[in-house]
């Protein structure tokens, strides 16, 4: 009898996995393989809302539990993962240069954003200066996703789970002759699938990154102004994301392909090659919190979701939570429990 099975295969996933090894549980993952909002993410670990100078909800304990997530797999497991990075935000009037100054004594903010305003690297066009912020990394997504494929190869079955075959027994439950005592879903978007949990609030947000090479660009700090410019490294840069509701499908539609070359075009004033759109869908809930916690009804049956735009930032401290949730029944905090949504079951 195994302890867990653990159906997805993006950051929920991994990080509760990590969890659940860590404590010696046995577990079985169940992957589809399909391309998740993980493997496409910029990866960028922020605790600041630099579109409107605000720190995110929780900011410095997502944070917190991040780097030191990040930065343990990274030392144990010894690959390269992240890297600490600089952001350049990208002024559009000396009111937002004014703003600026207004918050930097605030906290959380006062952390992370610097007193100065910079000149941007002359490819950039930026009329009115820049903002520098520390202290923010970039996760390799992809890198962390060859990871998890690997360490836990003899744990992965890869196929696409099918609700319907679940069969509940008294204290435990039974799946294509796989019996466990609990089961936890990380579907990310896929969950409007899932009949048990398709009741709650979650609705996917496509977006999209241009991704391009350009010599000429020398940055090598990441770039915000209306969107995110990431070094990729060899001369290859990713520029986005996009939201959209309406084409939910890993392909980036030629209206927002135009869109963001001419986003890109407004930003740099040298020659890029477009290289190719990469498209995601994040699992977004109406109330804009993660959604963690166990079936009303069905006891033992566990769902984590909903991370939005920010997965990598808050599934370290999400999992923590989760995890002590599962195996120890610690109560979960009232913005992210899934009983805030009883109501729609
Ligand atoms: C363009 C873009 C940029 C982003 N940039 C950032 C960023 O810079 N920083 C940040 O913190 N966050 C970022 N995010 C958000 C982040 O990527 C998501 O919040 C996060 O990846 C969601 O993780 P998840 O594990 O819930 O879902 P996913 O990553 O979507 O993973 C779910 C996986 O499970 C599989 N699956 C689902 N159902 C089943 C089933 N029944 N059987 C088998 N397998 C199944 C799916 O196919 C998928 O592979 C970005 C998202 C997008 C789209």
């Amino acid at each position: 009898m195994l302890d867990h099975l653990v159906v997805g295969s993006g950051i929920g996933a991994f990080s509760i996995c990590r969890r659940l090894s860590k404590h010696q549980k046995e577990f079985k993952i169940i992957s589809d393989h399909e391309k998740s909002a993980t493997s496409v993410a910029g990866g960028i670990i922020n605790p600041v809302v630099l579109k409107r100078f605000k720190p995110f909800w929780n900011a410095l304990e997502f944070y917190n539990e991040a780097i030191d997530f990040y930065e343990r797999l990274q030392q144990e497991d010894d690959f390269e993962l992240v890297n600490e990075k600089n952001v350049f935000r990208i002024f559009s009037s000396i009111k937002e240069q004014n703003d600026w100054f207004n918050v930097l004594e605030r906290p959380v903010l006062r952390n992370f954003l610097l007193p100065d305003v910079e000149e941007a690297p002359p490819e950039l066009k930026a009329d009115f200066k820049t903002g520098k912020m520390k202290n923010a990394f970039l996760v390799h997504a992809d890198l962390l996703l060859d990871h998890f494929y690997q360490s836990y190869h003899n744990e992965i079955e890869s196929f696409s789970f099918d609700h319907s075959k679940l069969i509940f027994r008294n204290d435990y439950f039974e799946y294509e002759g796989l019996k466990f005592r609990k089961i936890i879903f990380l579907e990310g978007h896929k969950v409007i699938n899932n009949p048990f949990f398709s009741y709650l609030p979650i609705y996917g947000n496509r977006g999209d990154y241009l991704i391009f090479r350009s010599p000429e660009l020398k940055v090598d700090d990441l770039v915000k102004g209306k969107e995110f410019l990431i070094p990729i490294g060899n001369n290859l840069y990713k520029f986005g994301a996009t939201f959209d509701r309406n084409y939910l499908k890993n392909k980036t539609p030629l209206k927002f392909q135009e869109l963001l070359i001419g986003s890109l075009r407004k930003l740099i004033n040298v020659d890029f090659e477009v290289v190719r759109f990469e498209s995601g869908i994040r699992p977004n809930v109406k109330d804009r919190r993660p959604v963690l916690g166990e079936h009303p009804v069905h006891k033992n049956l566990f769902i984590m979701n909903g991370f939005g735009s920010r997965g990598l930032f808050m599934a370290p401290l999400l999992s923590k939570w989760m995890y002590d949730h599962v195996e120890h029944g610690h109560e979960l905090s009232r913005e992210v429990d899934i009983k805030r949504f009883h109501d729609f079951y």
